[in-house]
């Protein structure tokens, strides 16, 4: 780590873009609004239980709190995550166990620096997000969501019924985070058939009895349909007191803001200028970064890498949003074409104006596409660029990571570091790939371009010997619903 600094100079502070400062009153809770418009208005604690907001939008922030760089510096991942957030959950029950929760959360992360930043070359940098408990940089945000859920649904004599969509790698690590917590029951939808070995095993092994993996027959996109028509369905999400710890949740993206502060200050924030390269599937990751950017880190780019489902790459070169089918790749957990949190940036460009987000998603929903207006693609371009890479182009990546530096990568890592190289920066500009899983959770990937098979970590040695518990649905509401609803009733939870 040291050893990088003096390699890089540091140019003279600069900014671009204003940062919307924090409401006139500091003392007043930050209230949160919905991407379309017409839900209440919720302090932290209730857009933490609510996930989606009840017009079908997301929530957001009314205003970005401004990011006060004074002591960052020295701090651990965990007290670093506790100042970084607490601006954003006012005086709230959250706010009160936050210090504790990111402590405990953290602690059980298997990397003394929880997010080690690895030197590549001159101005290149990895970051391994995969040091939690399940494997993929999911853990980051919901071993610590988990954690505040509980905490708050306890003190306030509630329990909530947790329906999520998993491409693969937020179900175990949802699972995980809210495995034994008494006042969740956890029901995570997957395709089935399409995520990799050790993603099912590491969902459908999981003996806690409040948490439960359905196999969909569908395709991911299919499955976060059937999470947002149970929300949509009012009698049954009332019924059910369900709620969603996905990334449409604010509270994971505000944990994801965490490591883009954690990197950027140890490569000389705020006094340089950092770019991050994001393997993107649902759009939640990157658009933490892009939140990061907005309460004043200075991010000269973000680079949001593809797998073949290419949708984001295109609108980033066309400002045509188009759909096409989702196909399998080697890195599933991209395996999606509608990006949840896209709208959350959307709602952004489009000067937070929520009926036109609204009008603008009901034609893509009809019509497969829509196109973006100069203004919100030139707002797009100025902080976003794309790039798309196939399974070929992932191996061969994989491959010469290997030959070249001694690093297994993963599939997902592979595209954002391919992502990183095709990006056209200024030479004193780092860049900082995200890598989002460990090698081990993809490993024939990674066998069939190195010949390695990389080992998994030794909590999770025996995986493959851990009896499975798989049930299979089809992809239709009225069977899904009542397979949670027989559940839950059947564990006295509803
Ligand atoms: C979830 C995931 C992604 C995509 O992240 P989004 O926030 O959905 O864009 C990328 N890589 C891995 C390994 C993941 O688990």
């Amino acid at each position: 780590m040291l050893a990088a600094f003096w390699r890089c100079p540091r140019p003279p502070l600069r900014r671009r873009g204003a940062v919307c400062r924090v409401a006139a009153h500091p003392e007043e809770r930050l209230q949160y609004i919905s991407t379309r418009g017409l839900a209440p208005a919720l302090d932290f604690d209730g857009v933490l239980l609510a996930g989606l907001a009840r017009d079908g939008g997301l929530y957001m922030p009314e205003s970005w709190p401004e990011l006060s760089f004074s002591g960052l510096a020295g701090l651990g991942y965990a007290e670093l995550a506790a100042k970084v957030m607490a601006p954003y959950m006012g005086g709230g029950i959250a706010a009160g166990g936050l210090e504790e929760a990111a402590a405990e959360a953290y602690a059980g992360f298997r990397h003394r620096a929880v997010a080690p930043l690895k030197q590549l070359d001159a101005n290149r940098w990895l970051m391994e997000l995969f040091h939690g408990p399940t494997l993929a940089f999911k853990d980051y945000a919901l071993q610590l969501v988990g954690r505040l859920f509980d905490l708050v649904l306890t003190r306030r004599g509630e329990r909530v019924t947790i329906v999520g969509a998993t491409s693969g790698d937020t179900g175990s690590a949802a699972m995980e985070a809210c495995r034994d917590r008494q006042a969740v029951e956890v029901f995570i939808l997957y395709p089935h058939g399409r995520v990799s070995e050790v993603q099912r095993r590491q969902m459908t092994t999981q003996a806690s009895a409040n948490v439960q993996a359905l196999a969909i027959e569908g395709s991911f996109d299919d499955c976060q349909d059937l999470v947002k028509a149970m929300f949509n369905d009012r009698p049954f999400r009332d019924r059910m007191n369900l709620s969603a710890v996905n990334s449409i949740n604010w509270a994971r993206i505000l944990a994801q803001i965490v490591f883009y502060v954690w990197a950027a200050v140890q490569l000389g924030a705020p006094q340089r200028r950092v770019a991050f390269a994001v393997p993107t599937g649902n759009f939640g990751n990157v658009f933490a970064a892009y939140a990061a950017s907005r309460m004043g880190l200075p991010i000269e780019r973000l680079i949001v890498g593809c797998n073949r489902n290419d949708i984001l790459a295109r609108l980033l070169e066309s400002g045509e949003m188009r759909l096409a089918p989702v196909e399998p790749s080697l890195s599933p957990s991209m395996d999606i074409q509608v990006s949840s949190n896209f709208e959350r940036l959307l709602w952004e460009l489009m000067d937070r104006d929520g009926a036109a987000v609204a009008q603008l998603l009901g034609r893509f929903r009809k019509e497969g596409g829509f196109r973006l207006d100069n203004k919100a693609m030139a707002r797009l371009q100025g902080r976003f660029s794309g790039h798309r890479l196939d399974d070929d182009g992932t191996l061969a990546v994989i491959e010469r990571y290997w030959r070249t530096t001694g690093e297994l990568v993963d599939p997902h890592t592979a595209v954002g570091l391919a992502a990183a190289e095709a990006a056209d920066l200024p030479d004193e500009v780092p860049v900082v790939s995200l890598a989002t899983a460990h090698p081990a959770k993809f490993p024939d990937a990674v066998l069939s371009a190195t010949g390695q098979r990389p080992a998994l970590p030794p909590h999770l040695a025996d995986l493959y010997q851990r009896p499975e518990r798989i049930s299979v649905l089809p992809n239709d509401l009225a069977a899904v619903e009542d397979f949670v609803a027989g559940r839950v009733r059947l564990r006295g939870a509803a």
